[in-house]
């Protein structure tokens, strides 16, 4: 027992960053992440060209847009791409926000590990802050119903500034708000109630709301009716075919004859479904599975409308709108079970066929039909709305809103403040630097616009001081104003939820010390962002 043997626990292409080494290289992924989509925050931020290995480009100014097109690799910086995922899927806008923040608390907890800050004294002073944070915020809030229609107006229009609808950003605003308020009922409002279809072709100011359902799917048989007044609609999930591909029968046919009565057989099958439908008074069908050709003849022959193979959620859509139920046995289908539309058309747009289910009565379904002249376009304009929409959602729900432009961030960042004054523990100085990154937002918003961050964020504090919570940043004439009073509203729950995720990701990242990455995943180690992403 005489020399001391190492001993080994890793293999030995594992690789491992310990204590500080491994702290530094975590925040400066997650600075990175958040330093990518700053330049995009806010009314007067830029777009990006995203360019995958197929040569796919997607033109945006969106957070998570950005991030899942970037397809990065960096473990930590996938953490800060969760964030934006979070905030997409809770809220639907908010996601740059989020991600700015969360790079921001680590940027300056990193200035405290620097001053030799213990890493748990930061994280308690963040979770403290980030409690309390949500106090404040919940105080500044105001009220909201969808009652509110100038609020939700300047809800929809602040969520689309400065994205490519700039254009249309009324008319667009007025379909989103129109849209949600049909939909609306007592309990509570579904996003998904509200279709949202894109066409490429004509402009953005040509998009429409549709008291129905958009498909695009054009009817099966060219012999059909190509429109139908007061349709009575059939909703089937199950095909109108006899094949079965379950059982594979094989039939022995020994003479001609037996061969067309077999076929007549078939036929008559078939005809007996479509009379199924026709005696039920039903003059539209759509079908979530396939529809013979033979079948589709006899449709064609009784003045039906039919479509085949429509998606399951578009089937529970149409269900909504018209106020049929979707049949799964044919032979259930019974006059009352048939919903309606004063219209039901197939109309060419742009270079393809669809059907327009619409004029129903309070329809709890309805579709946005998005126009403009690019698919780029379209798409920038959909990832709009769903941002307004969501705004708009998150407001109703909550029924809490609050100004932006800065001013929200600004009056919480004076709050800690004062809360930091009444700790004693060194956690005070996680709390500052809280309050510290909060400011990130008007300071980027300024930024963006050209403006000095210095001036604009001296100027906004000291008319937080003398009590003016909704100062913020004008960024179209430089100046510092009320926010409320120029219509720039957001929902609470954008605020909550980014201050939520980013502080807990922030702790998180700032809890490891200990790196071990095995063989597979170490390159990846070192893989920072692609800079020529950025
Ligand atoms: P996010 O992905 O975080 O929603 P955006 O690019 O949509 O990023 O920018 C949102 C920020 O822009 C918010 O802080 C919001 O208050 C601010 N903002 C929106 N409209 C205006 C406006 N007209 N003037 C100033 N700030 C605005
Ligand atoms: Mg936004």
């Amino acid at each position: 027992m005489s020399e001391k043997q190492p001993v080994y626990i890793l293999s030995d292409d594992s690789q491992r960053t310990i204590g500080r080494d491994a702290q530094r290289n975590n925040i400066m992924a997650a600075k990175l992440v958040a330093e990518t989509v700053r330049t995009t925050l806010g009314p007067k931020g830029m777009d990006k060209m995203l360019v995958d290995s197929l040569n796919n480009v997607v033109i945006t100014n969106d957070g998570v847009t950005i991030l899942e097109e970037m397809a990065i690799e960096h473990p930590t910086a996938k953490m800060i791409v969760e964030v934006a995922k979070t905030q997409e899927k809770e809220v639907g806008d908010g996601t740059t926000t989020a991600v700015v923040l969360a790079g921001e608390l680590l940027k300056n907890a990193e200035v405290l590990l620097d001053k030799k800050i213990h890493p748990t004294i930061i994280t308690k002073g963040y979770r403290l802050a980030a409690e309390k944070a949500q106090e404040i915020l919940a105080q500044i809030a105001e009220d909201i119903t969808i009652e509110d229609e100038e609020l939700l107006r300047c809800i929809a229009e602040t969520a689309m500034t400065g994205k490519g609808v700039e254009s249309a950003k009324e008319k667009i605003a007025k379909l989103c708000i129109e849209a949600m308020k049909q939909v609306q009922s007592e309990e509570k409002t579904e996003l998904e109630d509200i279709k949202i279809e894109k066409q490429v072709g004509a402009g953005i100011s040509d998009s429409e709301l549709i008291r129905g359902i958009v498909l695009d799917k054009e009817r099966t048989h060219s012999e059909m009716p190509k429109k139908i007044e007061n349709a009575k609609i059939a909703l089937i999930d199950a095909p109108l075919e006899i094949k079965d591909t379950e059982i594979d029968a094989k039939i022995q046919i020994t003479d001609p004859t037996q061969l067309q009565s077999f076929l007549d057989q078939e036929e008559l099958m078939l005809k007996r479904m479509v009379d199924k439908i026709v005696s039920s008074g039903a003059n539209a069908v759509f079908c979530q599975k396939g529809i013979d050709d033979i079948a589709q003849y006899f449709l064609a022959k009784s003045k039906i409308y039919a479509v085949r193979r429509v998606k399951e959620s578009d089937m529970k859509k149409l269900a909504k709108a018209t106020g049929s139920r979707i049949i799964s046995n044919l032979k259930e289908l019974k006059a009352e079970d048939l919903g309606k539309a004063g219209s039901i058309e197939e109309k060419k747009i742009g270079d393809e066929n669809m059907t327009f289910v619409t004029k129903c009565e309070n329809p709890k379904a309805v579709t946005l039909l998005i126009r403009g002249s690019t698919e780029h376009v379209v798409d920038e304009v959909e990832r709009a709305v769903k941002d307004a929409l969501g705004d708009i959602n998150a407001a109703l729900k909550v029924g809490k809103i609050v100004a932006g432009a800065g001013a929200p961030e600004m009056e919480v960042a004076k709050g800690l403040r004062e809360y930091a004054n009444s700790l004693s523990g060194r956690e005070q100085l996680g709390v500052l630097a809280f309050a510290e990154s909060l400011e990130i937002i008007p300071k980027t918003l300024a930024e963006n616009a050209g403006l000095d961050p210095i001036d604009i964020l001296t100027e906004m504090k000291a008319k937080h001081d003398n009590g003016e919570k909704w100062a913020g940043v004008d960024v179209f004439e430089g100046e510092i104003v009320d926010s409320w009073k120029q219509g720039v509203i957001e929902p609470l729950k954008v605020k909550t939820q980014a201050i939520k995720s980013a502080s807990e990701v922030a702790e998180l990242i700032l809890r490891i010390d200990d790196i071990i990455a095995s063989s597979s995943t170490k390159n990846s180690n070192q893989n920072m962002p692609n800079p020529e992403m950025m």
